[in-house]
């Protein structure tokens, strides 16, 4: 049986191939008798120059990013390069594809043909149970303010499609892409941490606003700059890139509108935290172990 036939995702996806489609951090390509697929910062280099992987050292080789860390989430901005892998089936490639960004090319597809493909944030919350039930008490304003902090570019590259209170109309993508259709594990525990950390003590500072826009420089810096060891994953880590960004996020968002900064004529801004925002480390982990 010819395996498009059985699977018009990756029927759809060649379609796209004139000659080549971008797909996440992904180069595909149509060669004479088979597909090649590629990183795509590699997209102008020899063929020579890549290593050719089969699917299972493929998988073993984007497992981990240049650092060495395990990588939690495929579509994280960090695959590697330096390779090139084969496919001579629209099955290969399926497969390759689904190495590379699981459920990609299937989640495309869906969305490109129905309607009522994805799940928003409060749908997703309310059937958790556990420990996880605490996202769903999260306002609106403050799963916005996560999913803002975990899905942002430097972290994720899917385009996400759904959202808090599933009020957003459809929007279909054509072109192949890398698409969110509903949250991932990784934001479910950000957002269960949030309303773990809303319940603690909070302390009140008070800031020129210009300590305040500094403070806010210095976590979009620290957000970004390589964290060796620390896995990005790991959300109990002080230092999280994804915590520094809900942390900018949360004091962003206390910061009051020029027109109400004009009429109170407010020099100095009052934020409030919870403490072991504040301080940046949890009360049993002092700075000196970082
Ligand atoms: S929820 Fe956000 S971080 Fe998670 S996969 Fe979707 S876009 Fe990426």
């Amino acid at each position: 049986m010819n395996p498009c036939s059985s699977n018009p995702a990756i029927s759809a996806f060649i379609d796209h191939l004139n000659p080549s489609v971008t797909f996440g951090q992904a180069v595909v390509s149509r060669q004479e008798t088979s597909f090649e697929v590629r990183h795509s910062a590699d997209a102008e280099k020899d063929t020579h120059q890549l290593e050719l992987l089969t699917p299972r050292d493929l998988r073993s080789r984007i497992s981990k990013d240049a650092a060495g860390r395990f990588r939690p989430l495929q579509s994280a901005p960090d695959l590697l390069s330096g390779w090139k892998a084969r496919a001579s089936s629209s099955a290969d490639l399926w497969e390759i594809l689904n190495i590379l960004y699981p459920g990609g090319v299937g989640d495309w597809y869906a969305n490109a043909r129905q309607s009522q493909t994805t799940v928003s944030y409060r749908d997703f919350v309310n059937r958790q149970s556990g420990m996880f039930r605490g996202a769903a008490k999260l306002q609106d304003a403050e799963a916005a303010q996560v999913a803002n902090a975990c899905c942002a570019d430097q972290h994720c590259i899917k385009n996400r499609l759904w959202d808090i209170s599933g009020n957003m109309d459809h929007h279909s993508i054509e072109t192949p892409r890398l698409v969110c259709l509903e949250p991932c594990q990784i934001l479910l525990e950000l957002a269960r941490r949030q309303f773990k950390l809303g319940q603690s003590p909070s302390t009140t500072l008070e800031l020129p606003e210009e300590e305040v826009a500094l403070v806010l420089v210095a976590l979009d810096h620290l957000s970004k700059v390589p964290r060796g060891k620390l896995r990005t994953g790991d959300l109990s880590m002080p230092m999280n890139p994804r915590r520094m960004n809900l942390l900018q996020e949360r004091l962003q968002a206390q910061i009051p509108r020029q027109t109400e900064k004009a009429a109170n004529k407010i020099a100095q801004w009052t934020i409030v935290l919870p403490y072991e925002i504040n301080t940046g480390f949890s009360k049993h982990c002092p700075p000196a172990s970082l």
